[in-house]
């Protein structure tokens, strides 16, 4: 019997393969090491603490080589906790006062270290904390004998370091995790190469038996246990599929995104960090459509400050140079509620506005970074036209006498589908938030109405009439949520005249070969016939 374990997506894919289950608590985790071999034990300890720091130095100039740059910033970050004297002084305490032998008191050691810097109110310095503990772990298994490269499979395992992970990743075939979150480094590194991953699926994870042959799926976040033959064929199947569709979008990424009868269409990417941004460059993305700002604080204590969200927008620009970069205003609330906002209500624009401080703060740090790529600002959770005006009246206060950038809103709200031509005459550009408009207009689960729900006759009527909306004000108008990249509603959303499309990064060229296999004329035909065919009472 199939036995799913349901975790959350954290990179897309499916993988099918043996698991490799890692954190096997250590057999000799109970000795104690007498006094007169502690010594000795210490060196193995720091030994391996050496060793680890060598290769990892090895894996950032591998990645420097590759030019991936920024995921070899990333894992050089381990190579400076390996040397941290802290670190080492805690091993040598552990090892000669309380005879732990080293294994245990190097993934003890960078426990204590990582549990510090959890208490830290630094985000930035509390994401660390997965780093510490992967290095740990690391550390702990060059002790036991462990080495790499023999590792292929779908890696199971507590949490994961992003060397790990650029490491283990290019063999693995998934990564399946019992904690870890969305946003940590690992889950970036894992996207950005294109595997897999699901974090989040608790302890039962670990029960997964070594060589145990499981599916994961990234997509829907779930790993299946004893997987029938029907799914396994599926996954291989989408896993295959997928593989040629990224060597096709890198080979094909010069070509123009236009119909066969000649209507260009711009293909932008969604983004939360800067391997996303840079791999759907390689894709052909003519820019980012989407960058979700949020995600980056959603363990936050307060409202990011300028300089935290300065240093995040500088790195995840700086690739977009002359390009379109519409950065999204952080849009928290609902599932992205940071501890400090616990208790809210609200959603994205509607919470900044009653924080005008934290509205102003983020629109400094968006100009002040934004000032070589075609910067467009995206308001989310709109519901009427007076947040519009309120956000460019507190952009206008931080200019100083630059240029303004585009503001555009998001319609991800029944109200302002509504009230389309209302906000689109106070803005440069609409985008389309078909994941939220989709749950919001049909109340269903987020998760579920990823794709068809779109093409439900209440929904595609509220896109309709924003499409509209867009055209009379002169203004384009974007999708960009899920529906973007379904190969059912994409083409429905083309007919209906939709400018650009904004897709996950990974899903870039893949989408942009779809377009050159459409006819527009054709779309707009089956999708006026959808409108029509959809009876008179739909419109909700
Ligand atoms: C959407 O709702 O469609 C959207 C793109 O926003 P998010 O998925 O970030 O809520
Ligand atoms: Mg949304």
């Amino acid at each position: 019997m199939e036995l799913a374990l349901r975790g959350v997506s954290a990179a897309p894919g499916v993988a099918f393969g043996r698991a490799v289950v890692l954190d096997r608590v250590g057999a000799g985790a109970a000795t104690i090491i007498p006094a007169s071999e502690r010594a000795r034990e210490l060196d193995r300890a720091l030994q391996a603490l050496n060793v680890v720091a060598s290769e990892l130095e090895d894996i950032v100039s591998g990645l420097r080589g590759a030019g991936r740059n920024s995921d070899a910033d990333i894992v050089e970050t381990g190579v400076l906790i390996s040397g941290d004297p802290e670190l080492a002084a805690r091993v040598e305490a552990l090892v000669m006062s309380s005879g732990r032998p080293a294994p245990e008191a190097l993934r003890e050691a960078a426990d204590e270290s990582a549990q510090k810097l959890t208490l830290l109110a630094d985000p930035v310095l509390a994401e660390r904390a997965d780093d510490v503990r992967s290095l740990g772990r690391r550390a702990a298994a060059r002790a036991n004998g462990f080495r790499p490269g023999t590792i292929s499979g779908v890696l199971i395992a507590s949490t994961l370091g992003p060397a790990d992970v650029a490491e283990l990743g290019m063999r693995a075939k998934g990564v399946a995790l019992a904690g870890g979150g969305v946003t940590a480094h690992a889950a970036i590194v894992a996207r950005s190469l294109g595997v897999p991953m699901v974090v989040g699926l608790g302890a039962d994870a670990l029960d997964v038996v070594d060589g145990e042959e499981v599916v994961l799926d990234g997509d829907g976040g779930v790993l299946v246990r004893h997987p029938e033959a029907g799914r396994i064929a599926a996954a291989r199947v989408e896993a295959e599929r997928r593989h040629s569709a990224r060597q096709d979008a890198v080979a094909n990424r010069l070509e123009p995104a236009q119909t066969k009868d000649g209507r260009p269409l711009r293909v932008l990417a969604n983004a939360s960090s800067v391997t996303e941004v840079i791999e759907a460059l390689e894709q052909g993305a003519e820019g980012v459509g989407l960058l979700r700002t949020e995600l980056s604080f959603l363990d936050a204590p307060a409202w990011p400050s300028f300089a935290e969200q300065a240093s995040f927008l500088g790195l995840v620009l700086a690739p977009l140079t002359g390009r379109i970069a519409t950065v999204r205003l952080l849009d928290f609330g609902g599932d992205k509620t940071p501890p400090f906002m616990s208790g809210a209500t609200g959603r994205g624009i509607e919470l900044q506005l009653e924080s005008p401080d934290a509205l102003k703060t983020q629109l400094a740090a968006i100009v002040d970074t934004g000032t070589e790529v075609k910067l467009r600002i995206l308001i989310p959770m709109v519901t009427n036209p007076k947040q519009v005006r309120a956000v460019r009246e507190t952009l206008a206060t931080v200019l100083g006498g630059r240029p303004s950038p585009q503001v555009g809103a998001m319609i991800e709200t029944p109200e302002a589908a509504r009230r389309a031509s209302e906000i689109a005459n106070e803005c440069d550009f609409l985008s389309i938030g078909t994941n939220d408009l989709t749950q919001l207009v049909l109340g269903l689960d987020r998760e579920e109405s990823k794709s068809a729900p779109v093409t439900n006759a209440r929904v595609l009527r509220l896109i309709d009439a924003t499409v509209r909306a867009g055209n009379a004000a002169g203004i384009p108008v974007d999708v960009c949520g899920e529906a973007g990249s379904d190969a059912i509603a994409m083409p429905i959303l083309v007919g209906l005249g939709v400018d650009e499309l904004s897709v996950a990064a990974a899903r870039v060229g893949e989408v942009r070969s779809w377009v050159r296999g459409l006819d527009y004329a054709a779309c707009r035909e089956i999708s006026a016939k959808l409108l029509l065919d959809q009876p008179a009472d739909a419109a909700g």
